[in-house]
């Protein structure tokens, strides 16, 4: 199945070498983003070199009107959706003494709240129709838990949690729920970081690098295909080793 992808967070990082792996697979995909207009529309552009067809639309994941408006526009656009990636991710870090309110909550919104609403929008068509895919980016952290991120780990564990269970619940509609859990991955969201929490986190990896977005993106091209067919429900490491 290629058809219709919709990615959540498609503008940058790891979001944009997804759109870019699916549009070369043959998928027409769209995506969102919160307010990167220009950078979605160089995301848009080189993806569309590709010969499918890409469609971008502003809608943040933490605001439930705005993904449902989403996915009107989408479905007009390209017509039904057939496989769902959700990359929109933020990140506050911080010991958890220092922890407000806001940062805790903010990263719960877009990671985990965000990930249950592009979810929602999209399952009620793919049980129609029996059959879709849905993709969700967790981390490694997630898995094991990071210093600073008791916020994003626990955002990130969430989604495996909703993953797997969605992946018993729509099985029988012909629908698989799979997780991406990425470990280190070149991005603005770890260009960020001071040198030394690069390095210290480098000296986990035993392939010794980060990884590339490009390199997330193969996984989930494969996820979305026919070639994993029987996959669902798994969660898949990503991560030079960080895991074992
Ligand atoms: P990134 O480079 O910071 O890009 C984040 C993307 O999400 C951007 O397109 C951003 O759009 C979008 N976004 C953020 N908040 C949003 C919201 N409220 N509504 C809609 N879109 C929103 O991040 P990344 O490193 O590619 O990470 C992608 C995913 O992989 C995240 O879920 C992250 O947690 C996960 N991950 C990353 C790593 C890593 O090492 N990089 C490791 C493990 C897991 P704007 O630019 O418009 O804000």
């Amino acid at each position: 199945m290629s058809g219709v992808a919709l990615v959540s967070g498609g503008s940058r990082g790891i979001g944009a070498a997804i759109v870019r792996r699916l549009a070369e697979d043959g998928h027409d995909v769209a995506f969102c983003y919160r307010s990167g207009a220009e950078a979605a529309r160089e995301v848009e552009k080189k993806a569309a070199e590709s010969g499918s067809r890409v469609f971008s639309q502003q809608a943040d994941v933490t605001d439930p009107g705005a993904v449902t408006e989403l996915f009107k526009a989408v479905r007009d656009e390209l017509g039904p959706i057939d496989t769902v990636i959700t990359s929109a991710g933020i990140v506050r870090d911080r010991p958890l003494a220092m922890m407000g309110a806001d940062d805790w909550g903010q990263v719960l919104d877009v990671n985990l709240n965000g990930t249950y609403s592009v979810c929602r929008a999209a399952v009620f068509e793919m049980m129609k129709r029996k059959s879709g895919s849905m993709i969700t980016l967790s981390s490694a952290a997630g898995v094991q838990g990071n210093a600073t991120q008791t916020n994003y780990s626990a955002s990130k564990a969430g989604i495996i949690g909703f993953t797997r269970a969605l992946a018993k619940e729509v099985g029988r509609y012909g629908i698989r729920a799979n997780v991406v859990a990425p470990g280190f991955i070149e991005t603005d969201m770890t260009s960020e970081l001071p040198e030394s929490v690069r390095e210290q986190a480098l000296a986990r990896v035993p392939l010794g690098r980060m990884g590339r977005p490009e390199e997330v993106a193969d996984l989930v091209g494969f996820l979305a295909s026919d070639r994993a067919s029987y996959i669902t429900g798994a969660v898949f490491q990503i991560d030079g080793g960080i895991l074992g």
